[in-house]
């Protein structure tokens, strides 16, 4: 049996209640939301892709469970409750956003093998947003910044600036400005999918034209893995990654025809500098 401490932790890190509490009783809880210890652990080498996928699975299953606990603590079991929206309402206050900021932070090592530049502050400022025009925003001294009524994948988002953006400056950002918001954004939304959480996408545009180009190349076999690797990739490097595929593609694709292939060269060429008004939506 792995260190106890560890069960407890894990348990707190869940928002499993442990009162009164043993340490068997904490593991049996855990497991029961499918949390091992192993899941805690920092992942392992030589880990196949479907020991991953598998993990990933247990860890979004583990962590819709708890959202479904604290909604329950919010809302209570009414049955006109409506589906897990919305992370946060003015019934959860400061404090519980930013202990879900840091919950998202953990998460997210579980996906990307990026490393946070994140300051460890989640602030909450609305007026800043709406001057802003948007859902969340990550400054550049790499404090998270969201509104009070703030949803999980916009905490996501920012989160994934932090590992991506924040290692370079704003000149760099502006030339990238589409592969950033757009690798970003897509990988936000399947993370949230694959956890289970309802969303409000942004940057519809953008993540469009990205799930376009994997339906037609088929780049990296499903939406998700293409987002994962999209993103993987050195925020400077994206944009010359995405051409050479899919120039690789249309020259080898000789089914293509004249109109897809111009289609699909023109959506990925437009990925190249920074995002411009028609591609802005509510977040940032
Ligand atoms: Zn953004």
């Amino acid at each position: 049996m792995a260190d106890n401490r560890i069960a407890y932790g894990l348990a707190k890190e869940y928002g499993i209640d442990t009162t009164g509490m043993s340490p068997k009783e904490v593991w049996d809880a855990l497991k029961e939301n499918g949390i091992s210890p192993n899941v805690a652990e920092n992942k392992p080498d030589g880990e196949s892709k479907s020991e991953i996928q598998a993990r990933r699975k247990r860890i979004g299953e583990a962590l819709l469970a708890r959202n479904k606990r604290l909604e329950r603590e919010i809302f209570g079991d009414s049955p006109n409750q409506t589906p897990y929206v919305k992370l946060s309402n003015s019934a959860w206050g400061k404090a519980k956003i930013q202990e879900e900021s840091v919950g998202v932070d953990k998460m997210m090592t579980y996906y990307t093998d990026k490393k946070s530049k994140w300051s460890g502050k989640t602030v909450i400022d609305d007026k800043r947003c709406k001057k802003n025009d948007s859902s969340g925003l990550k400054a550049w001294n790499c404090n998270i910044i969201v509104p009070k009524f703030v949803e999980t994948c916009t905490l996501i988002h920012e989160h994934l600036h932090a590992r991506s953006v924040s290692y370079y400056n704003k000149k760099l950002y502006h030339s990238c400005g589409k592969t950033e918001e757009g690798a970003v954004e897509l990988f936000a939304q399947e993370i949230s999918k694959d956890m289970g959480l309802t969303f409000t996408p942004g940057y519809t545009k953008l993540t469009g034209m990205l799930r376009y180009i994997q339906r037609v190349t088929d780049l990296c076999g499903d939406i998700f893995s293409f987002a994962q690797e999209f993103y993987e990739i050195d925020m400077p490097e994206r944009y010359g990654w995405l051409v050479q595929k899919v120039e690789e593609f249309v020259n080898n694709d000789t089914q293509l025809t004249k109109n897809k292939r111009t289609r699909l060269l023109n959506v990925t060429y437009a990925f190249n500098g920074p995002v411009t008004g028609e591609y802005v939506n509510e977040k940032s």
